[in-house]
């Protein structure tokens, strides 16, 4: 917390706070016992393989959920599970054409999982006491709209129907803001929202600014609390605009240059950047432990994956880029 408010640290912080993988990889869930899909559905063990995954790699922090599916599922959409450790659940059924077809619930809170990950949050938060940062998932608008319809039909709406986006946009906003400010109520220190399907890789740069930049503004202002934001791809193309949304901390990949967007950034902190898909998965540790060298150099404020852990990213990996910040 004193990394990310400006205060003076011994080091860097190696940690997984934000971006779009988890931190229960497959090596975890075997070492522990403790499996996806099950452990997605039920809190007490996704809080055990949450807090396994900081004992058995040395992460500095603990995180909640370990997928993408909270909201959507909550909201009305179908899921598809997977059957594999390492399988990432995904949205099955995009059913809102239309902004009337969707309304905020009177009771989201108790809606499928929101109670699980809210239980998982207060069963860490007894577990670890005020040991190690929580840190929790809130969809970005963009991505949550784009679940509830259908990312092309919500890219499609940006150019021949934008009113659609705005409500779809004003309408998730709320959801975000109400799930989130409970996750700081049941223990969660730290909100990381999540926005990949407004990068620059799908949207423009205006259509960031239009759509989605005036609802992470008003997000980031209704939290309150520390709160990170992570956009996967390109993102030096829309930082400027990341920063004025009043995020504590922006999470980014390796294709962003570190020390392009440092004099961008001002007070708000840099989480990044080593490679989730390649290196951290394919590389050896000596790859990771190179990419780390080269992230802290160029300026991180916290030693990250790009986004977040794939299930598949093996334990000496994570275990190397641990290592690094700690030597
Ligand atoms: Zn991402």
């Amino acid at each position: 917390m004193t990394a990310l408010f400006g205060g003076a640290v011994d080091r860097v912080p190696v940690t997984s706070l934000a971006g779009c993988g988890g931190t229960a990889t497959v090596d975890v869930q075997d070492a522990v016992d403790t499996h996806c899909p099950e452990a997605h559905k039920d809190a007490e063990k996704m809080a055990r393989l949450a807090i396994a995954s900081h004992e058995l790699t040395g992460i500095e922090n603990i995180r909640v959920p370990f997928d993408f599916v909270v909201e959507p599922e909550a909201l009305g959409c179908e899921i598809r599970w997977g059957a594999s450790p390492q399988s990432v659940p995904a949205v099955r059924t995009h059913p809102f054409e239309k902004p009337e077809d969707l309304r905020m619930p009177e009771n989201l809170l108790e809606m499928d999982r929101i109670p699980v990950v809210l239980e998982a949050i207060r069963i860490i938060r007894k577990e670890v006491g005020d040991s190690l940062p929580i840190s929790s998932l809130a969809l970005g608008p963009f991505t949550l709209a784009g679940e509830l319809a259908g990312v092309e039909k919500l890219l499609i709406w940006t150019v021949r129907k934008p009113v659609y986006v705005k409500e779809f946009v004003a309408l998730v906003t709320d959801v975000i803001v109400e799930y989130a400010k409970a996750q700081y109520r049941a223990g969660s220190d730290i909100v990381q929202v999540s926005d990949p399907t407004a990068s620059p890789e799908l949207i423009s740069p205006a259509a960031f600014k239009q759509f989605v930049k005036p609802a992470l503004t008003k997000i980031a202002e209704s939290l309150g609390g520390p709160r990170l934001l992570h956009i996967c791809g390109r993102a030096e193309m829309i930082t400027p605009d990341m920063v004025e949304t009043d995020f504590d901390g922006i999470s980014i990949d390796e294709v962003v240059d570190v020390a392009k967007i440092r004099p961008l950034v001002g007070d708000v902190k840099i989480l990044g950047n080593v490679s989730s898909k390649s290196t951290l998965v394919f590389g050896s540790a000596e790859d990771v432990k190179k990419e780390a060298r080269n992230a802290l150099e160029s300026g991180v404020d916290f030693l990250e994956p790009g986004c977040g852990f794939s299930p598949i990213t093996p334990i000496d990996n994570i275990r190397a880029m641990v290592q690094v910040v700690k030597e």
